[in-house]
């Protein structure tokens, strides 16, 4: 069979690569010159089981309505006459009930763990380089009430069979020396000691240039304008180049990963995605030798920061801000990041430019990603990966190309349409 995976970040990158070992022909098509230009380039750097919990629970509502109109928000909404951002909200609101809060939790926490499984495979396989740390992730809590709720995430994660141990500021010193200088600020921590950190960027690069020589086609700089339908299936892309140069491109199944881009590709094919873009921010550093940075990656649970190590890089990353696709960055959200990380990090010496940068994470209401089928027979669809694409990268691939091969999905998953 011929697969024509649409969108080359990590979700059809990862795709393309499972797609490949399977067998099949395999082409992708990216409007950008290389892979994992747009929302893959700069994320936070965290393999992420530790935290399946989504932005949506029945906490969520005070907090947006508290930080309403801050610039420096951790969680920021800016209303706007989009109905789609609207008809989104209200359904964030409605994942925001306990029941369905457990519910997304549970299924997030399950792909997350059989895509670990994936990636320890996968980088066995290949040996790919990415700047990747085995050194756990330690979520911090800087006030008492959220601190007073980390024993019952441990034991949440643990229900799932995540390692997960609460630790005093002691062992949160023992576990990253460099938090030394904002020890009085730090109340405890969540200590997940089987996560881990690396470059998604590198990572999506490097497995393209696997894909590559395994036989995979990568069709980059042609925007996908459309699919073409006939007889009640999809028999072609249409793409242009940048110069207007029209071209279909056919193949026996289609499979939809262009994150955010995701739900106006389909809809004219009857096929709704509750997808809308959440903006978020990061910022990378570039170490002097004389820095006392961190290894161990770091969630600030009270800012929505997380942080991670990249070789000589310090990569800071988080927010989030439901503005629709806009992607200029705001000095104001970059200054609160840089802030956090003077506050955390004093010993951080930057040396040459700050890299920063904004992406739209391609966001569900409950943070479920869709991964499936369309509603004609040969469109397939993973995407939605919202707060996790990196962390969830390699399961989605390998569900998705099982499933493309009309194997039934083992994982316990909401498969969409199955
Ligand atoms: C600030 C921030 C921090 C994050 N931190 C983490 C983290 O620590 N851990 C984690 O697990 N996740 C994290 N994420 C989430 C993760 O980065 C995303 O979920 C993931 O990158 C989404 O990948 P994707 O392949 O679905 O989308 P993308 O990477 O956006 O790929 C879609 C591709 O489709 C292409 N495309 C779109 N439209 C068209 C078109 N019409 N024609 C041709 N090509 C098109 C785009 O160019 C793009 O390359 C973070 C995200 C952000 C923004």
């Amino acid at each position: 069979m011929h697969v024509i995976i649409l969108g080359a970040g990590l979700t059809g990158v990862t795709s393309a690569w499972y797609l490949k070992q399977a067998g099949h022909a395999v082409t992708v098509i990216e409007r950008q010159p290389a892979a994992g230009l747009e929302t893959s380039y700069a994320n936070g750097g965290q393999i992420s089981v530790s935290h399946p919990e989504p932005w949506a629970n029945p906490g969520a509502p005070g907090q947006v309505l508290r930080w309403l109109g801050r610039e420096d928000a951790p969680l920021l909404f800016r209303p706007s006459l989009d109905w789609r951002q609207w008809s989104w909200s209200l359904r964030f609101l409605l994942e925001c009930l306990p029941g369905r809060t457990r519910r997304n939790t549970a299924a997030i926490a399950r792909l997350a763990l059989h895509s670990r499984d994936c990636l320890h495979a996968l980088q066995k396989e290949t040996g790919l380089e990415y700047d990747r740390l085995e050194k756990g992730i330690l979520h911090l809590f800087f006030s008492p009430r959220e601190f007073s709720q980390a024993g019952q995430r441990a034991a949440l994660l643990q229900g799932f069979g995540v390692r997960a141990e609460v630790v005093g500021t002691r062992d949160c010193l023992s576990i990253e020396p460099a938090l030394a200088h904002c020890r009085d600020k730090i109340q405890g921590g969540l200590y997940a000691p089987e996560d881990e950190s690396g470059d998604a960027l590198s990572f999506t690069q490097r497995l393209s240039e696997r894909c590559q020589q395994a036989g995979v086609a990568f069709r980059y700089g042609l925007r996908i304008e459309s699919l073409v339908v006939r007889r009640g299936a999809v028999v072609a892309a249409h793409v242009s180049d940048e110069t207007g140069a029209a071209e279909q491109i056919g193949g026996d199944a289609f499979l939809v990963a262009l994150g955010s881009h995701s739900a106006a590709l389909v809809r004219p094919l009857g096929d709704a995605l509750p997808i809308y873009p959440v903006k978020g921010y990061s910022v990378t550093l570039t170490l002097a030798a004389d820095s006392e940075a961190p290894y161990v990656s770091i969630t600030d649970e009270s800012r929505r920061i997380v942080c991670s190590r990249l070789g000589n890089r310090l990569r800071v990353a988080g927010t989030a801000e439901l503005a629709g696709f806009d992607e200029h960055i705001n000095p104001a959200r970059c200054a609160a990041i840089l802030r956090r990380v003077e506050e955390l990090f004093p010993q951080v010496r930057p040396t040459g430019e700050v890299e920063y940068w904004a992406g739209l994470r391609p966001a569900t209401p409950g943070n479920v990603p869709v991964i499936g089928r369309g509603s004609l027979g040969n469109l397939f669809f993973n995407t939605g990966h919202g707060t996790l694409g990196w962390t969830l990268a390699c399961g989605s691939g390998q569900a998705i190309a099982g499933i493309i091969d009309g194997q039934p999905p083992r994982l316990e998953f909401p498969f969409h349409n199955l």
